[in-house]
This record gives C-alpha cells, sequence and structure tokens, in this order.
C-alpha cells in the first residue's frame, strides 16, 4: 500500500547527515510512484512532488529535525494542504430546515450514508432530521431508505414512486410544519452520469434550493470516484464530497485527489456498514493514517515547539513584566487546542490551576466561544481587561453573541492562567505546555 511505500522512500533517507540534491530526486521519485500507484491523479502527483521538492531543496532543516525528518514534515504538511487544510464544514441554512441534496452514481452508498449521516448529526448538532425518498425508480429503495432511518430512529417522507421534484418539496414543507430543521434528500443515481439523471437533479436543486449538495462517492473506485465529482460538479455544482467505504480503501488515491481535481472539499467519510460508521473528514488524520508515522509526526511537531523558543523568550519577558494579556491567553488557546484539547494538559499541571481548568472542560464548542469573546473586544480591552467594566461586557456579549456570564467565565480562566504563568515564570514550566520555557 501507500504507506508502506512512502516509508520506504523516506527510510532511505534515514541516517544521512544532509540531503544532497540527488537524495531529495530519488526519494521524490519513489514517492511519485508510490501516489501514481495509490491511483491518485497524474497531475495532482505531479504538483505535490514539485511542491514537495521546492520545498524539501530550499529547506532550512531545523535544528533538532534530521534531514530525513524534515522531508516527512514537508511531506505531511503538504498532503494536509491537497486534503484542503482543514475540515470543512456542511453549511446551515439561517431560515431552517436545511436541506441537504445527496447525489452521486449507484451503489455509491447515498442511501446507507444519507442515514448515517442524519443519524450523527441527531446524536452530535442535537439536529431534527428527515430523510426523504426521492429515489423512485426502484421501489426497493424506498424501503431500504425506511428500513435505515427506522433502525436509526430518524422519521422517512416518502410518496411512493411520484415525481422526484414534488416529492422534494412537499417533504421542506412536511419538515416545517413537524420542526425538522434538517431535509436529506436521498436521489436517484445511475451507473454512469447522464443528462437525465443529471436534468432531474438539476430541477431538484431548482425546486428547493439546498443548502448543500453533497456528492456521495465510492473511495475504492479511486480515479473513477474523482471524475465523477468533476462531472457532478461541472453539470449540476456540487458543495462538498463524501467519501465512502474508506474501510474497504488501501490506496487513498481518491482521497487525496477530490480536492485538488474539483476545488470542492471532502467533508464526511464513511468508514463501514454499520450506521454509526460515518466521521467528519480531517486532512491532518488522513495524512497522517496515510503516512503511517503517528510516532515520527508527534516527535516533528515537539520539535517545532521547541524551535520557537524566540517566541516563548518573548512570552517569558512579557509575564516578568507582568503583561500577560488576553491576546496571549488567546495565542495560547489556540496552541492547546491544535495539541488536541485543555482538559489532557491541564491534567498534567500541578496544583488548583490545573484542576480549574480540567473543570472547564476545553471543548471545541467552548473554545469557539472564547474565540469569539476575545474577537469581540478592542485590541485596548485585550491588552488591558481591568476596564471591562459592565458596559463593555454587554457590548463585547452582544458582538460575540454570548452572555454576560461567559465573559466573566473567560476572565477567571484568564486570571488563573495569569497567576499560574506567573508563579512559573519565576520557577518552572510544566512540560507540555507549548509556547513557554520548558
Ligand atoms: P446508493 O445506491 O448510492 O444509495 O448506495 P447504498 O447506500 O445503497 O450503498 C451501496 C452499498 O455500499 C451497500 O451495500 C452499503 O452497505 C455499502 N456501503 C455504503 N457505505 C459504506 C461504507 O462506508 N463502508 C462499507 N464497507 N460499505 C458501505
Ligand atoms: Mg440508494
Amino acid at each position: 500500500g501507500l504507506t508502506e511505500k512512502l516509508s520506504a522512500a523516506f527510510k532511505r533517507l534515514r541516517g544521512k547527515g544532509r540531503l544532497t540534491e540527488a537524495d531529495i530526486r530519488e526519494a521524490m521519485r519513489e514517492i511519485r510512484m508510490a501516489l501514481l500507484e495509490a491511483d491518485v491523479s497524474y497531475k495532482v502527483v505531479k504538483d505535490f512532488v514539485a511542491r514537495v521538492s521546492e520545498r524539501a531543496v530550499g529547506a532550512d532543516v531545523l535544528e533538532s529535525l534530521t534531514p530525513a525528518q524534515m522531508v516527512v514534515k514537508i511531506v505531511n504538511e503538504e498532503l494536509v494542504s491537497l486534503m484542503g487544510g482543514a475540515n470543512a464544514k456542511l453549511a446551515v441554512s439561517s431560515r431552517p430546515p436545511t436541506v441537504i441534496m445527496l447525489v452521486g452514481l449507484q451503489g455509491a452508498g447515498k442511501t446507507t450514508n444519507g442515514a448515517k449521516l442524519a443519524g450523527y448529526l441527531k446524536k452530535q448538532n442535537s439536529r431534527r432530521p428527515l430523510l426523504v425518498a426521492c429515489d423512485v425508480y426502484r421501489p426497493a429503495a424506498i424501503k431500504q431508505l425506511e428500513v435505515v432511518g427506522g433502525q436509526l430512529g430518524i422519521p422517512v417522507f416518502q410518496m411512493g414512486q411520484g415525481d422526484p421534484v414534488e416529492i422534494a418539496k412537499a417533504a421542506v414543507s412536511h419538515a416545517v410544519q413537524h420542526g425538522n430543521d434538517l431535509v436529506l434528500l436521498d436521489t436517484a443515481g445511475r451507473l454512469h452520469v447522464d443528462e437525465e439523471l443529471m436534468a432531474e437533479l438539476k430541477n431538484i436543486k431548482s425546486a428547493v434550493r439546498p443548502a448543500e449538495i453533497l456528492l456521495v462517492v465510492d473511495a475504492m473506485t479511486g480515479q473513477d470516484a474523482v471524475n465523477a465529482a468533476k462531472a457532478f460538479d461541472d453539470a449540476l455544482g456540487i458543495d462538498g464530497v463524501m467519501l465512502t467505504k474508506l474501510d474497504g480503501d488501501a490506496r487513498g488515491g481518491a482521497a487525496l485527489s477530490v480536492k485538488a481535481t474539483t476545488g470542492k472539499p471532502i467533508k464526511f467519510v464513511g468508514t463501514g456498514e454499520k450506521l454509526d460508521s460515518i466521521e467528519p473528514f480531517h486532512p491532518e488524520r488522513m495524512a497522517s493514517r496515510i503516512l503511517g508515522m503517528g510516532d515520527m509526526l508527534t516527535l516533528i511537531e515537539k520539535a517545532e515547539q521547541s524551535f520557537d523558543k524566540k517566541k516563548a523568550a518573548e512570552l517569558q519577558s512579557r509575564l516578568r513584566a507582568n503583561k500577560f494579556t488576553l491576546t496571549d491567553f488567546y495565542d495560547q488557546m489556540v496552541q492547546l487546542r491544535n495539541m488536541g484539547g485543555l482538559s489532557e494538559i491541564a491534567a498534567s499541571l500541578p496544583g488548583a490551576a490545573g484542576k480549574a481548568l480540567q473543570g472547564a472542560k476545553m471543548d471545541e464548542k467552548i473554545f469557539t466561544r472564547m474565540e469569539a469573546i476575545i474577537l469581540s473586544m478592542t485590541p485596548g480591552e485585550r491588552e488591558n481587561p481591568s476596564v471591562l467594566n459592565n458596559s463593555r461586557k454587554r457590548r463585547i456579549a452582544a458582538g460575540s453573541g454570548t452572555g454576560v456570564v461567559d465573559i466573566n467565565r473567560l476572565l477567571k480562566q484568564y486570571e488563573l492562567l495569569q497567576s499560574m504563568a506567573k508563579q512559573m515564570a519565576g520557577g518552572k514550566m510544566p512540560r507540555g505546555m507549548p509556547g513557554m520555557p520548558g
């Protein structure tokens, strides 16, 4: 598989004190072969290898990394950016219901993954989904949707073998009347892209104006999946891709090519036949899965953090001068989040401060709220939070869509971290506090 081939390419670089251009050229040749064999499209491979080579040849090797690790780091970063960088979220309508239209070739996994997505959003986002049977050509398709919907406890709207456009419209009215804030349209597929199918999908699209047209493609079909994505995007316009059957795909070609070829991100992946086998797509996780080098990537990350000594020294002098501002607090939070959550790190901190932060359960939602609050402050307020009187707090609350309690809670956490940081500026920082002297 791709992972083994890439490892072999990197292995040859290991133990080399410095890399010559010939070393890099050889490694790039192997990476190119590995990607092509994984069914990544030719143009994508060519651009990818060119970018990596350029960076590898010109790279300032971080002090603490070997040249081989440096190449892995670059390849990893480029894989992540090839797949779109960050997780792309589904669109949400400002006026409910949000309509998501699932389209794709026959057998791609629309019906099962539409149900999975409904189940996921019901559980994770407390949505109230309605599944809609717009694939009317085979009675079995309607039955299938009812079965999977039933297994997940999600209502299914159907009007038998009627007109899919009318069904979609009626389903939206039904959703409005019954308080379903999410409507998922399971549409018909064909074995190949054809005009009749596209015309039908376009009619549904213009009748209900979906917030999101999600193309479902089968990862195991590699380049064909990418070609289908291109065809659907050209004819209909898609907003994102759901890549299914990733559990059966050892190559990774579709995952790597979709974004670069169509400009449309993969938003969700199907990872098995069970109805809970669905995940949001995270380029970083996919890249490290492809590289199969979790340990080395962690090591590289650590090296990068310690490389950031200049920033750390700066922060230390700010602490000494008692100038740990909300901007610094925010920077720290971003770094903590990038490291994968505060609660774990808080658990390793000594004393009351660690406990208090742990109690704060810094999950994504809370972070987003904090971010909104800090961004709604003026630069002056961030530098000097003591000016935050009640009227300022109310203004910030309104600007960030939060409440004064949220702002007070954030200030409390900031003060805790500030006092903790002050103690540590004199003595030692606990290990694992990024960006701070260790
Ligand atoms: P549709 O024609 O696009 O509606 O496709 P279906 O939803 O009927 O799925 C076709 C087949 O693929 C079914 O047998 C599904 O169980 C299977 N399938 C769908 N998603 C996945 C997945 O993520 N992993 C695996 N292993 N099978 C899947
Ligand atoms: Mg189907």
